[in-house]
C-alpha cells in the first residue's frame, strides 16, 4: 500500500510535503517545527511562548546540556539535594522550595525525565487542552526555580551515603547535603532502531496510559511478551480497530490469564516469532518490516501506531550499593516515601512500577519533600515552623 493509500485508508490528510506542523495522532496537531534534532531527543524544545531561558542550544551540544550551570555560579551545600528532574523531582523541588530549604537539583544531563520523549499530554490535570510534555516540564522547572531551587544539569557519578552530610559527586564536584530525595525515574526500554527514534511521539510510543486515545479506529501494534505488553493490548482494544501483538519467541513471559484474555479478544491477533525490523513511515508511522525469526521470511504489515512494551528499567546505578533494590531492580520504599537510610527519601518511577504516572510520580514527589521536611525539622536541621509552608 503507497503511503497515500494508507493515509487515505486511515482517515488521515496526505502528510504536506515540507510540514513544520504535521498532521499526528488521531488528527491532532503536534508542532514540530522547534525540533530541529531527532538525534538528541532529550533536549528540551525551545519554548518561545514560554519565557523561560535554558540559558543555551535547544540541542544538548555544550557539555551538562540546555541549561547547565557551573557548580562553581551555585551552591553546592544544601540541607536538601534532588536527584533527577522529571515530575516527581521538581515537585519535591517546588515544596522543599517553598519550605526555604533551599534545595539543589541534580537534573541530569537530559533533564526532564521521560515527559521530554513524549508529545501531547492530555491526562496531567489542569490542561483541558493538552499539553506537550517538554512543554510541562518547562513549568514544573521554572516554579521549582521561581522559589529558589538551584538545578544543575549534571548526571551524578557516584554518592556516599554512610554518614551525614550525605555526599554526592557530579562531574567532579562534590555535593553536601543534609538530606537526599532519590527521584531519577526509569526508563522505558527501546527496540533500539534507528526508525524507531525517528518515529517517536509520530506513532511508536513506549506509554499507552499516554497515547492510546490517538489511535481510535486505526490499526496498531505493540511489541512484547510479557505482563505489559499483554495488558497495553488489551487496553489500546479501546480505541483501535485492531491490536497486533508481536513477540520474538513462541513462548510468553506474561501470566497465562492474561494471554488467554488476549487470545480471546477479536480485536487482538497475536504474532508469535516475530520481530520488527523497521518502522516504515516519514512523517509518522505508517506500517512495519518484520521478520519471522525462525524461517528469516520478512514481511511488510500496514499500522499506524507501534506500542513498545519491552520493559522498563530503573535508573539506580548510583545508588545501588546504599539501598535496597526489589526483585525487579526497583528501589524498595518503606512506610510511603521513606529508604533504610534515615534522610534519604524516594519518590516517583525509580520505585513506583505499577503507576508510571507523571500525576502520580508528582504526588510522590510532593510526599517526600514533606517527608524530607519533617525528618529535618525533627533533627533540628531547620526550625519546626514550616508545616503549613507548603
Ligand atoms: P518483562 O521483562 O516481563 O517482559 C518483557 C518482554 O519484552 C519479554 O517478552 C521479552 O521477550 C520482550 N523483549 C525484551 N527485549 C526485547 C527486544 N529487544 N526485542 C523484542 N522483545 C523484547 O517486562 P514487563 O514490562 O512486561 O513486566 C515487568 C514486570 O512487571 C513483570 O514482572 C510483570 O509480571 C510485571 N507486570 C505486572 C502486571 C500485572 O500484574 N498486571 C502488569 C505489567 C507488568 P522474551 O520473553 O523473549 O525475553
Amino acid at each position: 500500500m503507497s503511503k497515500q493509500q494508507t493515509d487515505d485508508a486511515v482517515g488521515l490528510p496526505p502528510a504536506p510535503a515540507n510540514p513544520t506542523t504535521l498532521p499526528s495522532f488521531g488528527g491532532l496537531s503536534i508542532d514540530f517545527s522547534s525540533d530541529t534534532s531527532v538525534a538528541a531527543p532529550y533536549a528540551p524544545a525551545p519554548l518561545p511562548d514560554l519565557a523561560i531561558d535554558f540559558g543555551g542550544p535547544a540541542v544538548a551540544a555544550a557539555p551538562g546540556g540546555p541549561g547547565f550551570v557551573s557548580a562553581s555560579e551555585g551552591r553546592t551545600e544544601t540541607k536538601l539535594l534532588i536527584v533527577g528532574s522529571g515530575p516527581a523531582g521538581l515537585t519535591a523541588a517546588i515544596y522543599a522550595a517553598r519550605a526555604n530549604l533551599e534545595p539543589i537539583v541534580l537534573a541530569g544531563s537530559t533533564p526532564g525525565g521521560q515527559l521530554m520523549l513524549t508529545s501531547d499530554v492530555e491526562n496531567y490535570p489542569g490542561f483541558p487542552d493538552g499539553i506537550q510534555g517538554p512543554d510541562l516540564m518547562a513549568l514544573f522547572r521554572a516554579q521549582a526555580e521561581r522559589f529558589g531551587t538551584h538545578i544543575v544539569d549534571v548526571d551524578i557519578d557516584r554518592v556516599d551515603l554512610s554518614s551525614r552530610p550525605f555526599r554526592i559527586w557530579a562531574r567532579g564536584v562534590e555535593y553536601k547535603a543534609q538530606a537526599v530525595i532519590v527521584a531519577t525515574g526509569a526508563s522505558a526500554m527501546w527496540l533500539g532502531l534507528d526508525s524507531e527514534t525517528r518515529l517517536r511521539g509520530r506513532g511508536v510510543s513506549a506509554c499507552a496510559t499516554c497515547d492510546g486515545f490517538f489511535f481510535r479506529d486505526k490499526e496498531i501494534a505493540v511489541v512484547g511478551g510479557g505482563d505489559t505488553a499483554f495488558e497495553e493490548a488489551s487496553y489500546l482494544t479501546r480505541f483501535a480497530s485492531k491490536v497486533h501483538m508481536l513477540h520474538r519467541r513462541d513462548e510468553f513471559r506474561a501470566s497465562r490469564i492474561m494471554v488467554e484474555r488476549a487470545r480471546q479478544n477479536p480485536k487482538i491477533e497475536i504474532h508469535t516469532n516475530t520481530e520488527v525490523e523497521e518502522v516504515l513511515g516519514e512523517e509518522r508511522v505508517t506500517g512495519l518490516r518484520l521478520v519471522d525469526t525462525e524461517t528469516g521470511v520478512e514481511r511488510q504489515m500496514a499500522a499506524d501506531g507501534l506500542f513498545i512494551a519491552i520493559g522498563h528499567q530503573p535508573n539506580t546505578e548510583a545508588f545501588r550499593e546504599w539501598l535496597e533494590l526489589d526483585a525487579k531492580g526497583y528501589l524498595v520504599v518503606r512506610d510511603k516515601t521513606n529508604s533504610e537510610i534515615e534522610g534519604v527519601f524516594i519518590a516517583g518511577d525509580v520505585h513506583d512500577h505499577r503507576y508510571r504516572q507523571a500525576v502520580t510520580a508528582a504526588g510522590d514527589g510532593c510526599m517526600a519533600a514533606i517527608d524530607a521536611e519533617r525528618w529535618l525539622e525533627s533533627q533540628g536541621i531547620t526550625e519546626a515552623n514550616t508545616l503549613t509552608a507548603w
